[in-house]
């Protein structure tokens, strides 16, 4: 049977009423619809959604990972700024026009300039800039991930269901950024696949809006009202194309998040920290996204780093038991020699790209509490039937269902400890 896979990036279980979205809610009314548990990963989630595996299984956590440090003399200052040790003539104006970037005196312009850049350095096939790293470490990093997840092999030895599909001559079709712009052209791109004749087994569409407008305003379904009755009619527009082409009960839909959206409490600002372990000597590579501080580097930066996040308040430092609870790379090299990771509700603040306003909403936290913060999967009776076990599930629990459905055979991995029992 024939499934589409909407992935509606930071749809919350606590935005899902008949008044908020009343297409999504009648669609499921003889389905399954409710949250997910929590997976503590970035670009991880999506490779977990689609090869039933944790991220410790297949080794994809957050967007970037340490470049290899090369043996051999150490590249001075302005080389290590500019990547000129060891990035093409490309990359390395990639890099200047980000230094030039990010000193305009805007969140939203510094973003923008590493928007486009991204953009185009993708379509070279280089690493591209991302909008997490510091100007001074970007040759530090590269992609966790080169291909997209729907590319052969792109978690290697571990086959994902494109991988799987191709393999005994299934298709699939994306239908996703940055070939659509945004999300109300979704439906009209799909309608015009339809119209050539295309049948794929799997679709896989996904919306963006909502994770923007969650983190400007936070979990709130009062602020978020008209995005989730655009997303709500977006949903029905491509729900009604695919019915229309494949038969009302000739395609299975599965509606699931990524993630939920907390909302903000605090900012945690981790600067004086990282100035410490700078003065306990050279060589600190690190990665500070909103919820997570990730280092690596000499011993004596490293300790002097963890002495001062532990007396933050907010923070917590993952060690390998605690990353091995939560399913994630226990290995240094992917989540860090040291990993720092926020409660919920708290946010890194202020940080080198978002100095004039905190995000209101967040995401990416280890351990999750609050409903909002959950991710969520709606589907009807056919595919609900179909999930291993019971409730909670989580998003190995949709690979699962999706595989059988679309008749790749079934297994279900056994489950992790629970978090909570090592992090309380
Ligand atoms: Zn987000």
């Amino acid at each position: 049977m024939p499934v589409a896979l909407l992935l509606v990036d930071a749809l919350s279980p606590v935005y899902v009423s008949r008044a908020t979205l009343p297409v999504l809610w009648e669609f499921v009314r003889d389905g399954y619809a409710g949250p997910l548990q929590n997976l503590y990963a970035f670009r991880g989630i999506e490779a977990t959604l689609f090869s039933g595996r944790t991220p410790a299984e297949h080794g994809v956590w957050a967007e970037y990972r340490p470049t290899p440090v090369q043996p051999g003399p150490a590249a001075g200052p302005l080389a290590r700024l500019t990547g000129a040790d060891k990035a093409g003539a490309l990359e390395r104006s990639a890099r200047l026009a980000i230094l030039a970037g990010d000193l305009l005196p805007s969140d939203r312009l510094r973003l923008d300039v590493r928007y486009v850049i991204d953009r185009a350095m993708r379509r070279g096939g280089t690493p591209a800039a991302g909008n997490l790293i510091p100007p001074a470490l970007l040759g530090a990093f590269r992609r966790s991930i080169p291909a997209p997840i729907w590319a052969p092999d792109s978690l290697g030895a571990v086959p994902t269901l494109f991988d799987e599909l191709h393999a005994e001559g299934g298709s699939f079709a994306t239908i996703l950024h940055p070939a659509v712009r945004d999300d109300p052209d979704i439906p009209a791109r799909l309608a015009a696949h339809l119209r050539a004749g295309e049948r794929p087994d799997l679709w896989f569409i996904k919306f963006n809006a909502l994770d923007a407008l969650g983190h400007r305003h936070g979990p709130s379904v009062a602020a978020l009202g008209p995005g989730l009755a655009r997303l709500d009619r977006q949903l029905a527009a491509a729900i009604a194309e695919l019915q229309a082409a494949y038969g009302r009960r000739g395609i299975d839909v599965v509606i699931v998040s990524d993630h939920g959206m907390s909302a903000v409490a605090r900012g945690v600002d981790v600067r004086p920290a990282l100035a410490a372990a700078g003065r306990a000597g050279p060589g600190l590579r690190f990665f500070v996204d909103s919820t997570s501080l990730r280092a690596w580097g000499p011993p004596a930066s490293l300790a002097a780093l963890a002495e001062e996040l532990e007396r933050l308040p907010g923070l917590r430092l993952l060690d390998t038991a605690a990353r091995r609870a939560l399913g994630i790379p226990a290995d240094p090299e992917a989540t860090g020699e040291l990993l720092a990771s926020a409660d919920e509700g708290c946010v890194l603040f202020p940080d080198f790209f978002r100095r004039e306003r905190r995000a209101s909403g967040m995401h990416g936290y280890a351990l999750v509490r609050s409903d909002a913060g959950l991710p969520y999967l709606a589907t009807g009776p056919d595919m609900a039937a179909l999930l291993p076990g019971h409730p909670p599930y989580d998003h190995r629990s949709v690979w699962a269902a999706v595989r059988a459905r679309l008749g790749l055979g079934r297994a279900s991995p056994p489950a992790p400890a629970p978090a909570e029992a090592v992090l309380a």
